[in-house]
């Protein structure tokens, strides 16, 4: 398989440490609301490349932290009155359901940053012992121009950098560019022991130490989205090589953004939207399947019109695999006819187009057509071949929509009375402020495709 390596800039072999396995680092998001339909780019894009890993026989240790401290969820905590830990604690459950729609799987580990602090306090030391970082006033900083080849990710330079930059009077770094390791406690922050006093860690740190912890100190790949390449990645490489003195990771990948209209997805511009409100609208099948519908390294743009495309064409994916159930039982022969390994070899050809598709940075675009030149066949060859041709198509359809983690299993139909009778329950629940259980409701009818909608008229449902 190659892959296109942000670090070189070039396609490339990909080549394990350890033959059979893969070791995947993908920086999570920060839980301080609903994931934004930008955050679950990554997300699916990641969670297919594993998929494929793992058709293709390797053992796949996925992690994806959560930022779990943070300037936004002590922001949101303040605001709402409670700690951070409810609001971190509250988003991640809220995270996990849209992962869940989106039949994203979970992480082998998804360590919280929370969780590690001593595993940071740890990297911190050892960073200053060895020379890389110093503190002043109880902020520890790392000491970019220590680091041999800071630069080398973003492919920026540090005195172009630091010309950029507008030195405060007051700043008690050492040069402009060094960066936070450690902060010190602020009124109203969550915070924790440390040699240099109270404190919480910055942001970059987590990522060095969780990946180390839970994949290795060399990474066969780390993954996010491109705003992370600088600083971000940029900055887990200086704190990672500098403490460990190996390389962090083989390969970077990096997806393109997701864009709202041709427009930047920002609050203020009104154009921002959660997953869970997309959901209301669209089944996050469809989602997924529109988000693998582009390369990832393309920038994607979201909108009615070519979510609706999407959802058609995965219509066209599920009927053309119902048609093969319905036929199965209608067909007889165990073994292959003539006529159908002919269609067989076409097959085995359509697998390789969509396999060498993947292996060719992950194209997912380009697979999904090979999936159509399938489904093309299947609905013209499958009525006339045995019951062994159509079993053959079936499995391989669906095998291949797999990795794309597209569920090709029809849900039992849930009736109009039982949505009518739960949607009853549910407002009984509210009216006795039985959230949890109206919640628990609505999680539910959302799992069998039935999406709720609030409105002044009442509650008014649709099938997704
Ligand atoms: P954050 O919670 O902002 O740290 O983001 C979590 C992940 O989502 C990171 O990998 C980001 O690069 C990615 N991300 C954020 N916004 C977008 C977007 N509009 N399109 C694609 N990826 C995004
Ligand atoms: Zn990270």
């Amino acid at each position: 398989m190659k892959i296109y390596n942000t670090l070189t800039k070039k396609k490339e072999e990909f080549v394990p440490i350890t033959p059979g396995k893969v070791g995947i680092y993908v920086c999570g998001p920060t839980v301080y609301n609903f994931i934004h339909i930008g955050n679950a780019r990554p997300m699916i894009v990641f969670d297919t490349l594993r998929r494929y890993f793992e058709y293709k026989g390797y053992e796949v240790n996925f992690v994806s932290n959560f930022t779990d401290v943070d300037d936004k969820i002590i922001k949101k905590a303040n605001e709402e009155g409670v700690s951070c830990h409810e609001i971190s604690e509250r988003y991640i459950v809220e995270c996990k359901k849209d992962m869940e729609g989106m039949n994203i799987k979970p992480a082998t580990h998804h360590p919280k940053a929370t969780e590690e602090i001593d595993g940071m306090i740890e990297m911190i030391s050892s960073l200053i012992d060895q020379g890389y970082a110093y503190e002043k006033n109880g902020t520890v900083y790392f000491r970019t121009r220590q680091c041999e080849g800071y630069g080398k990710l973003s492919k920026k330079n540090l005195d172009d950098l630091s010309a950029g930059i507008r030195i405060a009077v007051s700043d008690e770094k050492d040069d402009p560019m060094d960066f936070v390791l450690w902060k010190p406690k602020k009124e109203g922050e969550p915070s924790w022991p440390s040699p240099w006093g109270d404190g919480r860690p910055g942001w970059h740190i987590e990522c060095s130490v969780m990946s180390k912890k839970y994949v290795g100190e060399t990474l066969d790949i780390h993954a996010g989205g491109e705003d992370l390449v600088f600083p971000h990645h940029e900055n887990e490489i200086a704190q990672s090589e500098c403490c460990n003195h190996t390389t962090f990771a083989n390969y970077w990948m990096h997806n393109a953004f997701l864009n709202i209209d041709n427009k930047k997805m920002s609050k203020s511009a009104g154009n921002f939207f959660t997953v869970r409100e997309i959901s209301e609208k669209y089944s996050l099948q469809v989602i997924r399947f529109f988000m693998l519908s582009a390369h990832y390294r393309s920038p994607l743009n979201f909108s009615d019109t070519l979510v609706e495309a999407a959802k058609s064409s995965l219509e066209r994916i599920l009927n053309a695999v119902d048609n093969i159930r319905t036929m199965i039982d209608h067909l007889d022969g165990e073994e292959l006819t003539e006529a159908d390994k002919a269609n067989v070899k076409v097959l085995t050809d359509l697998v390789k187009k969509y396999e060498d598709a993947m292996d060719d940075d992950l194209n997912t675009a380009d697979a999904i057509s090979a999936v159509f030149e399938i489904v093309k066949l299947a609905n013209t060859t499958v009525k006339d071949g045995s019951k062994a041709y159509a079993q053959k198509l079936l499995s391989t359809i669906t095998e291949l929509c797999d990795i794309l983690g597209i569920i090709t299993e029809k849900k039992e139909e849930i009736l109009d009375a039982d949505i009518e009778a739960l949607i009853e329950e549910r407002q009984a629940a509210r009216k006795a402020k039985d959230f949890k259980r109206a919640d628990e409701i609505r999680d539910q009818l959302l799992e069998q495709g039935i999406v709720l909608k609030d409105t002044r008229e009442g509650v008014k449902w649709s099938r997704a």
